[in-house]
């Protein structure tokens, strides 16, 4: 239960796309941000599915990956370091994905988090927002559905946000760009929706919005992503973008280019029986959750984790004579002694809790927190 990989295979009709387009000796090189053709696919499910409006082919990168594309938009838009400098800051809400701060830190830049606990639902606020900008602030990062949360903002939530950073574009920190990581719009489920930060107003131009095909189509090892940004300055990022990635791989594989157009004007159906299977393991697995003592577990409503406070355990004995003293310690015992994996909170920020992954069958779903049940019912003060 620790890997972020959905256990599904990919849809018939990807698969068929790139094998037609190898077979048909799509082996060349192709420009840089991708073909045309696939751009502007990505280009009009941006418009019609996430109401980005202005997006051309022209402004989407396509990369290897969501990683990649976060990687090249960071080393993009932050300023390298410079002696006599201060450098560019990175808000970064937390818990937060493990790769973003040295993604970040790897560009140049100083990341500033901004911490949400249990007590606030994992999910930070506009106003902390508000409260850590400054003008050193250059990007600000943002992930709904969230790994390794499972918290989604809602479009209320999005929206504040965006008004605290048209704000802040205005005054104290003009070169504020949002950049928008939504891996997982897809798994959305009791009762959330998903909105794009950058469909609204204020920021829509202030934008850099990431995905990628690895959730959403079960498709992680074809390493897919992309990049877009509206208006002239989106442009102008989507060029950078393309620039430094012709100076690292290229294109992506040719012949997966097909595979993309397929998934976006095909699969949906495939997206949504994925996404309604993410969403009976959400609910078994917060069921069993709520059902064991000292876990604090806000019920997911995106992506596939978990994320319980374990706090409580902290300080006890397990079974096998470990004293847990870090989330790290739970973690590992857990494993030791139950073969359970999961992945403890320090490497997203959070001290306090674990991630358990439900990209996995029910059954495992099912003994796996039966061994931490036996775990954390074992403990001895
Ligand atoms: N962004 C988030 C929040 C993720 O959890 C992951 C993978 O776990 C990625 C990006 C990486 O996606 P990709 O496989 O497209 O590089």
């Amino acid at each position: 239960m620790s890997l972020g990989e959905p256990d599904f295979p990919t849809p018939a009709a990807v698969v068929e796309a790139a094998v037609s387009a190898l077979r048909g000796g799509m082996t060349k090189y192709l420009p840089t941000a991708g073909d045309p053709q696939t751009r502007a696919a990505i280009a009009s499910k941006l418009e019609t599915e996430n109401g980005i409006r202005g997006v051309t082919g022209d402004h989407v990168v396509v990369t290897a990956g969501a990683k990649h594309a976060f990687f090249l938009a960071c080393h993009c838009l932050l300023d390298p370091p410079r002696p006599g400098h201060e450098p560019d800051e990175v808000l970064l809400p937390t818990p937060a994905w493990v790769s973003y701060a040295p993604i970040a830190q790897l560009a140049g830049g100083r990341v500033v988090e901004v911490r949400a606990g249990t007590e606030q639902g994992l999910k930070v606020t506009a106003d902390q927002i508000r409260r850590a900008i400054t003008p050193r602030s250059r990007l600000l990062v943002l992930n709904s559905p969230c790994n390794p949360t499972g918290q989604v903002l809602s479009r209320e939530e999005l929206g504040a946000i965006a008004e605290v950073v048209n704000e802040a574009a205005k005054t104290v920190a003009p070169r504020l760009l949002v950049v928008a990581d939504e891996i997982y719009e897809k798994i959305v489920y009791a009762g959330a929706t998903h909105t794009s930060i950058g469909s609204l107003d204020g920021v829509a131009e202030r934008t850099v919005t990431i995905n990628g095909l690895s959730k959403a189509f079960a498709m992680t090892g074809w390493r897919i992503g992309y990049t877009a940004m509206p208006g002239e300055e989106g442009l102008r990022v989507a060029r950078a973008i393309e620039t430094l990635q012709g100076q690292m791989t290229s294109n992506i594989t040719s012949f997966v280019m097909p595979a993309i157009v397929a998934a976006l004007r095909l699969c949906g159906g495939e997206t949504r029986r994925m996404a309604a299977e993410f969403a009976a393991r959400a609910e078994l697995v917060a069921r069993r959750l709520a059902e064991i003592p000292s876990l604090a577990t806000v019920p997911p409503r995106g992506a596939f984790y978990a994320f319980p406070d374990v706090w409580a355990c902290l300080g006890r004995t397990t079974r096998g004579g470990r004293v847990l003293r870090t989330a790290s310690d739970f973690a590992a015992a857990l494993l030791e002694e139950e073969r359970v994996a999961i992945v403890p909170g320090e490497e997203f920020g959070a001290e306090r809790h674990v991630r358990i992954s439900f990209a996995c069958a029910p059954a495992e779903i099912e003994r796996g927190i039966d061994g931490l049940e036996r775990f954390v019912m074992g403990l001895r003060a």
